[in-house]
């Protein structure tokens, strides 16, 4: 076997991977058709009034999940901001959130001025985990944000009877895990709220946007109101009182319709891509196995993974203490497309919360808070373990919408090649 990349060494990895994002001629022919639809139907270029594109894209998503109300949004971030304003949650309110996941999953709750009160994750899925859960409920807690991290669905039964226990909504992150299901049932449907993304990086890509689904209809005339233009709210919104509150006031979250017109095709071809990479990544998964370093992807029991990411468990114990810096920087250098840790820093432990930073001014949301919450070390344990040494994010998600072997292959030759080649890295020291 030829010497390590690191130190010169021929790369393992020489296939490249599928060229990404996807556009397809089906895609470039829906966004022709519905500018040129737009000449007679303007929904189909504003989504200021109902109809066209817009409507057509929430009617597939609504049909894909079961029969759920959607509404579309411009983005995730957006999804998730327009859920907590629809449960009402307000300054003084307690939501608990993963410290796990991407900012936007605990910024939605800051942006209503709530205050995030984190629970712990659970070591081997990297959801929210359900007894951490039940710990930080407090007599102001209104909601729980549930990330499914990486397309991993967390456990619906046990946040939700936690939930039911105490009466709080539960709101899914869902925009790394469009199509994920949990117990048989799509995420996003389980908890009072599911948020999607269409934005980068995700399932399915419209380029920006996202949409909110709920089976609760007062809870979807909620969101219509956070989300949509007052036009389509006058006629679409059912309750009286919600439409009383219609106004200019408004967030604009209402998703552009070319971004609709590209993910109404893309939704035809979301089982498939899903499966594909379900598929592969398993593969993957079997042929790691064994290997000393690492745990390769655990796959919650009750559910579908839909893969986002790639992200095994690094166990240094196995490789004599090698420290993780140094073995990422050898797979890199053989050409595997990884990094120590998506998350990086825990989010209760980063400079807006250790400093309580933010952009309200006046203390708040903090001000507002009606007991103390610590950000202290400590207080996520799990989680802090998990970004401090055992995280390994291998960026293999939207990609493997097709076969993709020779790849995939190669980079867990390259696994194999650096675990063998271990005592060459021992004592050697990367930049940080
Ligand atoms: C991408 C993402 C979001 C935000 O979605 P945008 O469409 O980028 O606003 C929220 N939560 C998680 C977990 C995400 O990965």
């Amino acid at each position: 076997m030829s010497k390590l990349a690191l130190f010169g060494g021929a790369p393992t990895v020489t296939a490249a991977p599928l060229p990404w994002p996807i556009v397809r001629e089906d895609d470039i022919a829906e966004v022709e058709r519905t500018l040129r639809r737009s000449r007679d139907e303007p929904a189909n270029l504003t989504s200021v009034l109902p109809g066209g594109v817009v409507a057509e894209f929430e009617a597939a998503v609504s049909a894909r999940f079961g029969g759920a109300y959607c509404a579309s949004t411009n983005s995730g971030g957006a999804a998730l901001h327009a859920a907590l304003m629809a449960v009402g949650a307000g300054a003084g309110d307690e939501v608990i959130v993963s410290p796990y996941t991407w900012g936007q999953s605990v910024a939605c709750v800051l942006q209503q001025c709530a205050v995030p009160v984190f629970a712990d994750i659970d070591p081997r899925t990297y959801t929210l985990d359900p007894a951490s859960v039940a710990a930080a409920v407090s007599p102001h807690t209104k909601a729980i944000v549930v990330p499914h991290i990486y397309g991993q669905p967390a456990d619906m039964a046990g946040i939700g009877a936690v939930a039911r226990e105490h009466g709080l909504f539960v709101i899914e992150d869902c925009a790394q895990a469009t199509g994920a299901e949990f117990g048989g049932e799509p995420v996003g449907t389980i908890g009072h709220i599911g948020c999607f993304s269409i934005g980068s990086g995700k399932q399915i890509i419209g380029g920006e946007g996202g949409f909110v689904l709920t089976r609760d209809r007062a809870l979807f005339d909620r969101l219509l109101l956070a989300t949509q233009h007052p036009v389509r709210g006058a006629q679409q919104i059912e309750d009286e009182n919600v439409r009383g509150l219609l106004d200019s006031f408004i967030y604009t979250y209402r998703i552009h319709p070319l971004a609709a017109a590209i993910c109404l095709r893309q939704l035809e071809m979301l089982d498939t891509w899903n499966d594909t990479r379900r598929r592969q990544l398993r593969r993957v998964s079997a042929e790691l196995t064994g290997l000393p370093g690492l745990d390769p992807v655990f796959e919650q029991p009750d559910g579908v993974h839909v893969y986002h990411s790639y992200s095994p468990f690094y166990r240094d114990e196995e490789l004599d203490g090698l420290d993780r810096a140094i073995y990422v920087a050898a797979l890199k250098a053989e050409g595997v497309p990884i990094a120590a840790s998506y998350v990086g820093v825990p989010l209760h432990l980063t400079p807006r919360f250790q400093e309580r930073r933010w952009s309200f001014g006046g203390g708040l949301p903090w001000s507002a808070a009606r007991r103390e919450i610590s950000y202290a070390e400590g207080t996520c344990p799990v989680a802090e373990e998990r970004c401090a040494r055992r995280d390994l994010s291998v960026y293999l998600g939207p990609n493997l919408y097709e076969d993709n072997t020779e790849y995939l292959q190669q980079i867990v030759a390259a696994f194999h090649k650096v675990t063998e080649r271990r005592d060459e890295l021992a004592g050697h020291a990367v930049a940080a």
